[in-house]
């Protein structure tokens, strides 16, 4: 798995990040099913309820735009270790990957491989 062009999509992507409150920043980019890259910050509302990660971001652009099968997600943050997608991410990505490869990352360079089905091992699903 070559994860520099998804990190490069990421880390540009977080440059864009509007995080006014939190001052957070988070780029992230999807590797989909074509080999497109779908890269995008978190954007963040003065009603915290209706902020937005990067994450949810991506995967949303990449949906609409008809992908449905992401293949890898690359995660950049400033945060040490680097911070992984949070539970609401998690199940997002999920509805569409029952597993993923995952790289966090972060401003200093530091690194993590994980994968969905290892960092959410129980994820919510309609009984039936
Ligand atoms: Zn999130």
């Amino acid at each position: 798995m070559d994860w520099e062009p998804l990190v490069a999509a990421a880390r540009a992507a977080r440059e864009r990040a509007y995080a006014p409150y939190s001052h957070f920043a988070v780029g992230a980019a999807l590797l989909m099913e074509d080999g497109s890259i779908h890269a995008a910050a978190n954007v963040e509302n003065c009603i915290p309820a209706l902020s937005i990660c990067a994450e949810r971001n991506a995967m949303s652009a990449a949906a609409s735009a008809g992908l449905r099968r992401p293949r890898a997600v690359a995660v950049v943050t400033d945060a040490s270790p680097p911070a992984r997608p949070c539970g609401l991410c998690r199940q997002t990505l999920v509805e569409f990957a029952k597993d993923l490869p995952i790289l966090v990352v972060n401003v200093h360079g530091d690194r993590e491989e994980t994968t969905l089905a290892e960092i959410f091992p129980q994820p919510f699903s309609l009984p039936g």
